[in-house]
């Protein structure tokens, strides 16, 4: 059986694969099974922030996993404790819980907007039952695939075949913030999440206006403000943190997609209001923090410094100034190396006339989307430009 066959067989069928396989790759170029070669405008989902096989990352990861690979949370280890500390540096945050994923990320974020909450409530209330507990998004938002998550997840289409999900979560208009202050007249919220950008939902940034507008109303009604980092988190952007951007600060992060640079792991940041919410019991994860993982991170979140994070938005500025206007684009959206393309063809098309010709491409909802390895070479970004755009015309 070929691998396509054996794949087809025995994985289950959740994802709708392209039929190509891949087998090494180096920096932003990955080569097929036979011997093809890609230039890889998506680097995993954002995951392979320096792109693959990068020489620094392999050496901490393979240094890491020479001495140990995995220890329980119940001892210490060296890289878990050092990227805590440069995470918090880097971010003014306090503290941070490790997992394995985004959605990891967001559960624990969620746990913390709740407990701090039903803490407070307890203050007030004493025994009586909690009853500021709804969690707000956004619609089009995404958040993840556990049921917690999904019912974070502001897309309808995500809910149906699984009810019934996590009760507490409720929905609002994205840049209006009258919504959300409609909902907190009728709930008691405790937390709210937003994405600085929507990824999966099309690569939209919200204004600024309104992501300081959720900050000022979350900080005047002692409601937690958590922002969704996992997409556009670890340089993405062009600032470490997409909240970076806007002007604000929240109470929680959470992230993960390019963190470790392509192995698991997922990092909800807590700031100094929230940062003992969670003590000893309350939450947990046994892969969480892993040594390797965490090694990776390092040398990942150690070198998005401000040089890295201004070639990214110069590479940015290159990728807007190339598409805006060009043959068969309607439209061209987002921030830093994440960005969508809406397309006069269908987004499936282009991606298919790209993949002939080279080049590896994300869609969001109908855009085409882009999320290359923040270190991505300008000349082969300037190729692989030059096919997409190919692509697009009729
Ligand atoms: C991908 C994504 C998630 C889910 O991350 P997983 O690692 O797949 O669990 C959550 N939130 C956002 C914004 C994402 O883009």
């Amino acid at each position: 059986m070929s691998i396509f066959e054996t794949d087809k067989k025995y994985v289950a069928a959740t994802y709708k694969r392209f039929p190509v396989e891949i087998v090494s790759g180096k920096g932003s170029i990955v080569t097929d099974v036979d011997g093809k070669e890609y230039i890889d405008m998506g680097s995993g989902i954002g995951v392979t922030a320096f792109g693959i096989a990068d020489d620094e990352w392999q050496k901490a990861v393979t240094d890491q996993i020479g001495r140990v690979q995995h220890m329980s949370n119940l001892y210490y280890t060296e890289p878990c404790a050092k990227l805590a500390e440069a995470l918090c540096e880097k971010t003014g945050m306090k503290k941070v819980f490790f997992g394995n994923s985004g959605a990891e990320a967001n559960e624990c974020a969620i746990k913390v907007a709740r407990k701090y909450a039903a803490d407070k409530w307890k203050e007030t209330h004493g025994d009586e039952p909690c009853e500021r507990y709804t969690i707000v998004t956004l619609r089009n938002s995404f958040h993840g695939r556990t049921l917690t998550t999904l019912a974070a997840t502001g897309q309808d289409h995500f809910h149906e075949l699984f009810q019934p999900l996590t009760p507490g979560f409720a929905h609002v208009a994205a840049n209006d913030i009258d919504d959300l202050k409609k909902l907190a007249a009728e709930v008691q919220i405790a937390g709210v999440i937003i994405e600085c950008v929507q990824g999966e939902g099309g690569v939209l940034p919200l204004t600024k206006e309104y992501v300081q507008e959720v900050r000022k109303f979350t900080e005047e009604n002692d409601i937690i403000m958590i922002v969704d980092e996992v997409q556009t988190g670890n340089g993405r952007t062009g600032e470490l943190y997409a909240y970076m951007n806007f002007g604000i600060t929240p109470d929680v992060v959470s992230t993960a997609k390019g963190l470790a640079g392509g192995l698991p792991l997922g990092a909800t940041l807590l700031s100094e209001k929230v940062q003992d919410v969670l003590g000893f019991g309350d939450h947990g994860s046994t892969f969480g923090g892993n040594p390797v993982s965490c090694a990776a991170a390092l040398s990942i979140i150690s070198r998005i410094d401000r040089n890295l994070l201004d070639e990214v938005k110069e590479k940015s500025r290159f990728v807007f100034d190339s598409f805006e206007g060009a043959e068969g684009v309607e439209s061209v959206a987002g921030m830093g190396l994440m960005v969508g393309i809406k397309t006069v063809k269908p987004a499936g098309e282009v991606l298919a006339k790209c993949m002939e010709n080279g080049v590896l491409c994300l869609t969001a909802k109908d855009k085409v989307r882009l999320l290359p390895a923040l270190n991505i070479p300008m000349d082969v970004l300037k190729k692989a430009v030059e096919v997409i755009k190919e692509a697009c015309k009729q």
